[in-house]
């Protein structure tokens, strides 16, 4: 096999994401600064760019570029956000988080995957990344508000243990339905309320949890 040329496929990827409907600007930069080949197994280099889901190991998987786009857009990041991410996995998306915002707290249930994207984004050299292990469906009251919060694992239904802790004028984007398909939902926290539209149909693993689906 032709050994790829990371930057051609980056190039060829990220204009597949502008025709699947990615606009927003800082989300395509920062896919630029994140080396998605760096994220995946040594046998899956070839694919890293492509606009597919791949296997991470523990039955996971690095999630499709174009959905790691568009939920990233969905959110409407700034600068100063204090995003919490529920499903670390490759730290991938975890990385795009953190090119544009305050700090990420990062919570990932399985600890081999947990520790080894800890330690990739130690050496990456990112600074504002708060690693868990745990269950992140119960979230991180702790650290509480939080601007923006992304779930990366589908749940049975909205947890509102992560719309308390979400501030207002803050905004959740989580994939939500059963174990085969789900609506990805953004929920917005206004003075008024709690305003939700779905934003695309996907399929992602379960959330498993206290507050998701029970092993
Ligand atoms: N965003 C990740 C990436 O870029 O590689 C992909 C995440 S993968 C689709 C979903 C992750 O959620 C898995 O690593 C899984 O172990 C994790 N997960 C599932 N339930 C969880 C929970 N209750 N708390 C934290 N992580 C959970």
């Amino acid at each position: 096999m032709e050994p790829i040329n990371p930057a051609i496929a980056l190039r060829r990827l990220i204009k597949t994401l502008r025709t699947k409907g990615i606009s927003d600007e800082r989300v395509l930069d920062a896919f630029g600064k994140v080396p998605r080949h760096c994220f995946v197994d040594g046998g899956m280099y070839a694919q890293a760019y492509d606009d597919n889901a791949l296997p991470i190991g523990f039955g996971q998987t690095i999630s499709q570029p174009y959905i790691v786009a568009l939920m990233t857009e969905l959110l409407q990041l700034e600068k100063d956000d204090k995003i919490l991410e529920i499903g670390t996995g490759s730290g991938f998306q975890t990385a795009l988080l953190a090119q544009f915002s305050r700090r990420v707290y990062t919570i990932e249930r399985n600890r081999e995957l947990g520790e080894v994207s800890r330690e990739r984004l130690r050496e990456m050299g990112y600074v504002n990344v708060a690693f868990k292990i745990g269950d992140g469906s119960l979230g991180w009251p702790q650290h509480s508000q939080f601007n923006k919060i992304i779930v990366t694992a589908a749940a049975p239904v909205l947890p509102q243990t992560l719309l308390d802790q979400l501030a207002e004028g803050g905004r959740m984007v989580i994939p939500v339905g059963d174990q085969h398909s789900q609506d990805l939902m953004v929920y917005e926290k206004t003075g008024q309320g709690v305003e939700q539209c779905c934003a695309a149909h996907v399929v992602f693993v379960p959330l498993i949890g206290q507050k998701g689906w029970r092993e």
